[in-house]
């Protein structure tokens, strides 16, 4: 924050550091309705056929799940609800067996919908689940796992900034939920990532910045700003938050600044700001006001060999029904000098 002192004025710093520009590599079937219909996605690695690893989006007027192969094609629709944010973990033990479990926030009646993934054909499938309330008005959702725990958790958020911690639990093959925690973060938010290593939650608070929390549920609720919508590098929303992981606790955050169409990244161990970049017309048409955001670092085969980065699009042209953007992650982080290729 030295360099806030420095340039003495509330200029937003994106002023004196101009966004890098890069070009999305293929873009997924627009959606069937115009408006604002897509939300967030996630992506899941087939872990014995990289090649049939899946993108998982969320059509928030009521579509469900939208699911596409890796030429964006559509290749599953689960119409189950007006689904907000959706995030994933692998092994989740169910009645015995591993399970990799994805989980949506649905705003239809404020609840939980869970699928499982049958990896032999890269398909999800409705798990069976007890109605898991959530928050009056919820919005945003993403997974938190403890590996040494086992034991694997959902943050839900809605528009009053209210966080719920819930717990899933199978109980034979039924799974079910229960309150670990909860705490407010001040106004709405929506978009969040967890740092499964680090136990650490990130969290957008729409109009004020990025805040880090511990994500353990007896964790105290002592949190530190990342960055800013105030003198900082974002502009307000804060929307889709997602995670680079490397080795060792490195990589990177990076943020969907929703406000000037931008993408904001920082450093995994320290928080610190690294740069920002924009996603440009080219053969594709290039993104704005983006939602959701999601990025592996698995390598998938030959295609995208240090992973992926899947972006909302709001307005999607020419056909102006929304879809999502994918991108190799080497063309941005290497464009930002964070990546050795
Ligand atoms: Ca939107
Ligand atoms: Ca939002
Ligand atoms: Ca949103
Ligand atoms: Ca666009
Ligand atoms: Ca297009």
């Amino acid at each position: 924050m030295i360099a806030l002192t420095f340039l003495g004025c509330s200029q937003n710093r994106n002023d004196l550091m101009p966004a890098v520009v890069v070009h999305a590599d293929f873009e997924t079937e627009p959606t069937p309705k115009k408006g604002d219909v897509l939300d967030d996605s996630a992506i899941w690695i087939n872990p014995a056929n990289p090649y049939k690893s899946l993108i998982i989006g969320t059509n928030k007027k009521g579509g469900g799940l939208e699911v596409y192969d890796l030429s964006g094609k559509v290749v599953q629709k689960l119409a189950d609800g007006k689904f907000n944010n959706v995030d994933l973990r692998y092994g989740m033990e169910v009645n015995g067996k591993s399970v990799d479990i994805v989980v949506t926030s649905n705003r239809t009646d404020d609840t939980l919908a869970l699928y499982g993934v049958e990896t032999e054909k890269s398909r999800l499938y409705p798990m069976v689940q007890k109605k898991i309330e959530t928050l009056k008005k919820s919005y945003g959702l993403c997974m938190y796992q403890d590996k040494e725990q086992h034991k694997v958790y959902v943050f839900v958020n809605n528009k009053l900034g209210e966080i719920l911690q819930l717990e899933l639990f199978a109980q034979g093959e039924t799974i079910d939920a229960k309150e670990v925690r909860r705490f407010h973060v001040g106004s709405q938010t929506e978009g969040c990532v967890a740092d499964d290593e680090q136990s650490i939650l990130y969290i957008g608070e729409e109009n004020v910045g990025i805040w880090k929390y511990l994500a353990k549920p007896d964790a105290a609720n002592h949190r530190v700003l990342i960055d800013s919508t105030e003198n900082g590098h974002l502009t307000a929303d804060v929307e889709g938050l997602a995670l680079y992981t490397l080795e060792n606790g490195g990589g990177y955050l990076i943020a969907s600044s929703q406000g000037d169409n931008s993408y904001t990244v920082y450093d995994r161990k320290t928080g610190n700001y690294l740069g920002r970049f924009s996603i440009v017309e080219g053969v594709i048409d290039g993104t704005s006001e983006t939602d959701g955001i999601a990025v592996t670092s698995s390598p998938i085969g030959q295609l995208y060999p240090y992973g992926m980065m899947v972006v909302q699009d709001g307005e999607n042209t020419p056909s102006g029904r929304q879809n999502f953007k994918v991108l190799r992650i080497e063309k941005i982080l290497g464009k930002l000098g964070l990546l050795d290729i």
